[in-house]
Parts: C-alpha cells; sequence; structure tokens
C-alpha cells in the first residue's frame, strides 16, 4: 500500500491508465483485481489510510463468501481469522428468538477490505491510500480525475473510471448536476467498536435489538472486540443526543446487558441510508457498489452485494476500455437497476416491520416457537437476493472468475 508521495508522481501521472477505481471497499477491490488480472492497467484510489475501519455489521453472508470463492479467494477469511457465525439473537421490546444461520462469519472490515486491497495488488494494480479523488475534465480518449493528497493534487487520466467509493457518493452528482436520491424519512447509520464489552455477547451470535428508533446489530470480531453497528431514526438520535445515547436505549428496551461507556465512544456515522442517486453512470464513469445506490434495512447483504456489482461491471469495463460507448453506460445502468428493484421488495418490507416494533415483537414471539419461518428469508439473503443474478446478466470475462452454482 503506498502513499501518493512514496511514489514518483512521473509513475501516476505520465500515462492513461486503462481504469481508475475510485475507493477501495468490497466493489473497488473487487473490480480492480479482475481488471488488472485482465491485463489493465488499474489505480485503485482511497482517501483513508488502511487498513481502516469503517461503519459496518461485519457479518459476512453465505452469497459474499462464494463469491470470494468465486474470485480465487476462498481461503481470505480463514487466513484473517473470521469467526464462523451459528445464530441470530433477534430481540424486541424483551421478546427474543435465536434463529440458526449457516455459513455466516464475521470479519472486521480492517482486515476485510485491506486483504481484498492486497489482492488486487497482487494481481498488479496500483494502490494509493490517503488520496481523495474528485472528477477532472473529459477528453474525447479519456477521463481525468484530481488526486489530492494533504495539500498537494496532481491529475490522473483514464479510459474508465469506476466510482466505487460508496453511500453518499457524490462524483456523478457533481457530473450530471444529479441528486443524491434520498428518500425522505431514511435512516442513518451508525457505528462503533469496543474491546471492553460483557461476556453475555458471544463469539458467533449476532445481536440484533429492534427498538422504537432503530435497530442495532452487535457481533464479536476475529480480536474478541464487540463490533456495534445502527440504523437510526434521526430524531431519535436527536432525543438520545447522540449516537451512543440511542444504542443504550435499544440495548436498555430488549433488556441485555449495558455495554459500558457508550457514550464516551467515538462513534461514527453515515449519510442516509436508503438512496438512489439520479444517475449512476456518466461520459466514462461507471458507479458500483453503494455508489451506485443503497436500500436499508441492512440483512448482512451490503457486503456481497458490492463484491458481486464489482465482480460484474468488469466485462462492461473491459467493453468500455476497448471504446466508449453511452451504450454501455445504459448497458451497466439496466443491469444495476434491475437487480436493485428485485432487491427492494425484500428490504422494503424489513423496513416497514423493523419501523413496527409492537409487529417486531409478536414476529420474533412466533419465530422463537417456530424458528424455521425465518428459513426462506436467511435462504433469499444467502443467495445473494436481486444480486443473485447480476454475475451472469454482466457477463464476466473468461478465466478470471467461476461462477459457483449458488451464486447464481
Ligand atoms: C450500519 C451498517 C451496517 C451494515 N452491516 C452490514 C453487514 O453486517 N453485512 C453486510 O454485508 N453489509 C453491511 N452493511 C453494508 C456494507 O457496509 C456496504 O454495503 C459495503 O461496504 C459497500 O461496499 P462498497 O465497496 O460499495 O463501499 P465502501 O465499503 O463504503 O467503500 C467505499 C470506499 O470509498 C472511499 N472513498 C469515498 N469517497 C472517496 C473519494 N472521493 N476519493 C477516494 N476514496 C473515496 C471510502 O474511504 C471507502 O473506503 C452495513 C452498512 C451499514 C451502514
Amino acid at each position: 500500500m503506498m502513499d501518493i508521495d512514496e511514489l514518483p508522481a512521473a509513475r501516476v501521472v505520465s500515462r492513461t491508465w486503462d481504469v481508475i477505481v475510485v475507493g477501495a471497499g468490497p466493489a473497488g477491490s473487487m473490480a480492480a483485481r479482475v481488471l488488472a488480472g485482465s491485463g489493465l492497467s488499474v489505480l485503485l484510489v482511497d482517501q483513508a489510510a488502511y487498513p481502516r475501519w469503517k461503519v459496518c455489521g461485519c457479518c459476512v453472508n453465505p452469497f459474499a463468501l462464494n463469491l470470494l470463492a468465486g474470485a480465487g479467494l476462498g481461503d481470505l477469511m480463514r487466513r484473517c481469522g473470521a469467526v464462523p457465525l451459528q445464530r441470530m439473537r433477534l430481540a424486541a421490546r424483551r421478546h427474543q428468538a435465536d434463529v440458526m444461520i449457516h455459513g455466516w462469519q464475521a470479519l472486521s472490515r480492517e482486515r476485510l477490505d485491506a486483504a481484498l486491497v492486497e489482492s488486487a495488488v497482487r494481481r498488479g494494480a496500483l494502490f494509493l491510500s490517503r488520496t481523495h479523488v474528485s472528477l477532472g475534465s473529459e477528453s474525447p480518449h479519456a477521463r481525468t480525475v484530481v488526486l489530492h493528497h494533504d495539500n498537494a493534487q496532481v491529475e490522473a487520466a483514464a479510459k474508465l473510471i469506476l466510482a466505487a467509493n460508496g453511500l453518499g457518493s457524490r462524483l456523478l452528482v457533481s457530473e450530471c448536476r444529479g441528486d443524491l436520491g434520498n428518500y425522505p424519512g431514511s435512516r442513518i447509520g451508525a457505528g462503533v467498536v469496543t474491546d471492553t464489552a460483557p461476556d453475555f455477547y458471544q463469539a458467533g451470535i449476532v445481536y440484533m435489538a429492534y427498538g422504537t428508533g432503530g435497530y442495532i446489530g452487535m457481533v464479536r470480531l476475529e480480536d474478541g472486540r464487540l463490533n456495534l453497528a445502527a440504523a437510526l431514526d434521526v430524531n431519535f438520535v436527536r432525543q438520545a443526543h447522540s449516537a451512543g445515547g440511542a444504542a443504550e436505549r435499544l440495548i436498555r428496551e430488549v433488556g441485555w446487558p449495558a455495554v459500558p461507556g457508550l457514550l464516551d465512544l467515538r462513534w461514527r456515522g453515515t449519510p442516509a441510508l436508503t438512496r438512489q442517486p439520479t444517475r449512476t453512470t456518466g461520459e466514462r464513469i461507471l458507479a458500483v457498489g453503494d455508489a451506485a445506490g443503497y436500500v436499508e434495512p441492512f440483512t448482512g447483504e451490503g457486503i456481497g452485494w458490492a463484491m458481486a456489482s464489482g465482480l460484474a461491471v468488469t466485462s462492461v469495463a473491459v467493453r468500455a476500455v476497448r471504446a466508449w460507448d453511452p451504450l454501455v453506460a445504459e448497458n451497466w445502468a439496466s443491469i444495476q437497476g434491475y437487480c436493485r428493484s428485485r432487491c427492494r421488495r425484500l428490504c422494503r418490507a424489513m423496513a416497514w416491520l423493523s419501523r413496527r416494533p409492537t409487529l417486531s415483537r409478536v414476529m420474533i414471539g412466533i419465530v422463537n416457537r417456530l424458528p424455521r419461518l425465518a428459513n426462506p428469508l436467511l435462504k433469499e439473503v444467502a443467495r445473494g437476493g436481486g444480486y443473485r443474478g447480476i454475475l451472469r446478466l454482466g457477463a464476466l470475462s473468461d478465466g478470471e472468475y467461476d461462477v459457483p452454482a449458488q451464486a447464481e
């Protein structure tokens, strides 16, 4: 991993890259790995210092694990010390139910994302960290971006830019005068990690507490720390005076032991979780992963969706690098739109339920007695939801990825 000031600037700016990937989350790194492996010159850039923490529940579902295996990274989770998950404990208003989950794992985003970046670098991508990217000018044969690092900035050119820069990406907004597509009333995300949590919170179990102003998920990571990630109503956070206060209330409401020091920890937030940007493509730019839109609630699918999107864009990207054609952008926009519309139905139903604590409590009571009722939902998540067909639609370049049977 390199900072831009460790590189001879000429290595970055004196050429036209085939692809510059903005953002080294699961979407960006997967795309960079496959594209570099198929012989394209790839510059992968992230504004964060790696390894970097991010707000996330850190639960990796079987769909994502299948994608890793298909991309030749079947042993990545084991090498990183991921924790196998056996159960999900759901609670609302002092009612709780345990649901068995199969094939899920927990891994910190520091480890997961750094390992994915390393895998892209091993295939030949050049990675720059601590470098913020904004869009530059267009020319008939390339697109420029401005790389901002400390107080310096340089321009770099590429035949294609992949905007893999996550929730609330502004790259295409500036390009198209579109908007971020926030849904009114959308919840915001918040997260923190702590190394002082009661023994009640055991490794191998995902704890999900649903309450009046949102919900929170907690899971032990590979190093024993407890990761907390929440989706919260903005007004609930205001009433509780902070994300930590809101989290404390949600945990108290379900009657689980308090996690000490939640008010003093440094919580990080996200923009509105549900959003559909008006544009997901621009001149020589394609958005992938969360940058192309996200639907709350999180059912442990975002990482898999991001990887699928990053993998599927590669065949479109190879065509775009050969010759840019607005039809390429249209094709990508319709693939993304198709997947998201299939996800939306399930997510809307879940979001509707999560906003009704009394009904959630009744449902949890029913699931407690008949845990098998949760199986169809878990199965749908494990198969990738609306994204399960994306690899086929994107028609990946031969040889760089094997579509595993279960991922289809
Ligand atoms: C509260 C919460 C809990 C969640 N829990 C889960 C879960 O348990 N399981 C699951 O599968 N999913 C979960 N998700 C969803 C998951 O975190 C995301 O869907 C996933 O990280 C998206 O990956 P990505 O690669 O699209 O973007 P990201 O992982 O967000 O990566 C984007 C990267 O772009 C970089 N970047 C941004 N702007 C710029 C710029 N201008 N220049 C350079 N770099 C830039 C950022 O630093 C970042 O590293 C959760 C999300 C939230 C908010």
